[in-house]
């Protein structure tokens, strides 16, 4: 299969070689070698005198050199004949001139031969080459034919990436690489483990949000056991061989196996391995070639030395087939770095960028919370990015920050022009958030509040950073924050009578977390521990459903009502007792788009009590 066009193509080339060497040869030897001078009688000379054919003839003390009109050139030995000469000059022929005699024929064909010798050695060079780079042959190459194998071309699908991952590359993810450390130990040392009898896992399962570095560890594995890691996206697999998965899968594991020890990795399993259920929709493509995998995964020795790496985001979606022990019975969760984490994943990053001395790493890892490994790369790469358009040659902290925030909202959108009363209200909007949230003692302080719109849409953004990691959220600490939700559209209530699409997010935020009180946090009085919604979607936003009746529903709704109706009265109290700040701060924001968070703090504490005059007129 694979290596039947290679040897076709080698097939060829020789066939190619041997007739272009062929023809070569005949052209040399008639060209040159016929052309050497031959040794004849001397009545071939007497007779070329007589038809008179001679061009030209040398006469020495011992032999005589002629060439005849055709070009060919003899020589033979002298003989007593007086009238040679008379003869000759009748004959019209030249005599008397040296004929240069040619080189000797075999020093010249053994030199035309060792001319061809390179040709042959450079072509082949170069054909080996181009096979090697094209073909399944490649020891850096799982290959399969595609369409039965003939004449529809070859497809690599598994790809031997160029492997310099190592652990120390991957940053946190410390119970991941433990649990994976034992696999590395395995392809090195398999007697290891054979002899005391012991069965390795065949594959292991990654699970966890995306851009965690998934791709990365099963990477890392590879590099650090040394063997090839092949890898292949379940998407690909499922649309690259439509209506015959289930032998490709077959072809997958043979081949595998002859390049044991190795790792093969297919991402985004669940395109391949979703749970085969009882609809009448199936897809029966897919699920051969599932079928096909399972039985495959339970067929090899657990000692070949292939181990399979798989990832996905969605495990609540895997046949459970593919799980059990003897298949993936290893699920290694690789989850969202914590600050720790998010520390050393920067660390990591900022190695590759020449970046300044004194930035303070822990700072941005706590402002860019929640964020994957993947965008902390983003961010650093970003903040490169933004001191090049700068014109600096190093990166610096403000560099960091700021494309925190281009992640978190996007970029600034610069050109987008508020009116001075949308600016006005987009000040009070988000001074509101930030003030009831600096009020309430168990919310976060405010770390930097800004009107300048971005991408993302939002027109401004009040940024809380937590001093330390949370894990847990306390009843009041959730109320809290949605009271800092509600404090936006307080403000504008308060100061404007009036009100905007602007709190349509802090709505919808508002809504889920208090949503959340009653159905999955059992935090309500009437429903107790009793969950109302599941998610179903864990790592992919959280989605949920609802797991109760419609009558529980209505009462659902009306006590997130209840909830966020009390947390916006709340703020609107706080606003209206502290509304002498809320207008000193909001003029100030108005007047430099951005204040951070010392700024913000230092006019709350301050005594001074300037009101903001005339301000709410446009
Ligand atoms: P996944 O497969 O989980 O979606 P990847 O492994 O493809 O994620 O990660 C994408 C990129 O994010 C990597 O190339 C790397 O630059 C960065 N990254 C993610 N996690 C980490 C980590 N723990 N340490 C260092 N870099 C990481």
């Amino acid at each position: 299969m694979p290596q039947q066009p290679d040897r076709k193509k080698t097939a060829t080339f020789w066939i190619m070689f041997l007739v272009i060497f062929g023809i070569m040869n005949v052209l040399i030897y008639n060209r040159f070698v016929k052309q050497q001078v031959a040794e004849v009688g001397y009545d071939v000379f007497m007779k070329k005198i007589e038809d008179k054919t001679l061009e030209e003839a040398a006469l020495s003390s011992t032999q005589i050199v002629f060439k005849d009109k055709s070009g060919n050139v003899y020589k033979t030995g002298l003989m007593e004949d007086a009238q040679l000469y008379e003869r000759l000059y009748k004959s019209g022929a030249k005599f008397g001139a040296e004929i240069e005699e040619p080189m000797n024929p075999l020093l010249y064909y053994a030199i035309t031969f060792g001319v061809q010798i390179l040709l042959l050695v450079i072509l082949w060079k170069f054909m080996m080459s181009r096979l090697k780079k094209r073909s399944g042959d490649d020891p850096d190459m799982l290959s399969f034919s595609l369409g039965g194998g003939r004449g529809r071309g070859t497809g690599r699908i598994y790809v031997k990436s160029k492997n310099d991952v190592r652990f120390k590359d991957v940053a946190g993810e410390e119970e991941a690489k433990d649990l994976l450390t034992e696999i590395v130990g395995y392809l090195h040392d398999p007697e290891k483990y054979t002899e005391i009898g012991a069965t390795l896992p065949k594959g292991a399962l990654l699970v966890g949000p995306p851009g965690t570095g998934k791709t990365m560890l099963a990477k890392a594995v590879a590099g650090e056991a040394d063997v090839p890691f092949f890898s292949i996206s379940g998407s690909e697999f499922v649309q690259m061989f439509v209506g015959m998965g289930a032998a490709k899968v077959r072809d997958l594991f043979k081949q595998a196996k002859e390049k044991a020890p190795c790792i093969i990795f297919i991402d985004e399993i669940d395109a391949i391995g979703k749970k085969r259920d009882a609809s009448l929709s199936t897809n029966d493509e897919r699920e051969q070639t599932l079928n096909q995998l399972l039985s495959e995964m339970d067929g090899f020795e657990g000692n070949t030395g292939v181990v399979i790496l798989a990832a996905t985001n969605r495990p609540e979606s895997l046949d459970p087939a593919l799980l059990r022990p003897g298949r993936f019975d290893r699920r290694i969760p690789v989850e969202l770095p914590d600050l720790k984490g998010r520390i050393d994943i920067l660390r990591v990053h900022a190695k590759k960028i020449r970046i300044s001395e004194n930035v303070d790493f822990d700072t941005i890892a706590k402002t860019a919370s929640g964020a994957s490994g993947a965008q902390l790369a983003n961010i650093v790469n970003e903040a490169a990015l933004r001191a090049v358009r700068e014109g600096r040659k190093v990166v610096q902290q403000d560099d960091l920050m700021e494309s925190v925030e281009v992640v978190i909202a996007g970029y600034q959108k610069k050109n987008k022009i508020l009116t001075n009363k949308e600016k006005l209200v987009v000040s009070y909007h988000e001074v509101g958030h930030a003030l009831v949230a600096a009020m309430q003692t168990h919310s976060a302080p405010v770390t930097k509040i800004t009107i300048i719109p971005r991408t993302s849409g939002a027109l401004g953004y009040t940024m809380q950073v937590d001093e330390d990691e949370h894990n847990l959220m306390n009843r009041t600490e959730i109320l809290n924050k949605v009271a800092t939700l509600a404090g936006g559209r307080a403000a504008e209530e308060l100061i404007f009578d009036e009100i905007t699409t602007g709190a349509s997010n802090d709505i919808e935020q508002a809504t889920k977390l208090a949503r959340a009180m009653v159905t999955r946090f059992g935090m309500s009085d009437e429903f107790d521990m009793v969950a109302m919604e599941v998610v179903t979607n864990q790592y992919l936003g959280g989605d949920t459903s609802l797991a109760c009746s419609p009558e529980t529903q209505t009462k659902i709704d009306h006590m997130v009502v209840q909830i966020v109706k009390e947390q916006h009265q709340k703020a609107r109290e706080i606003l209206q007792q502290n509304v002498q700040k809320l207008h000193e701060i909001a003029k100030h924001l108005y007047e430099n788009e951005t204040i951070t968070g010392e700024e913000f703090m230092e006019i709350l504490n301050s005594s001074e009590n300037t009101l903001l005059s005339g301000m709410t007129q446009e």
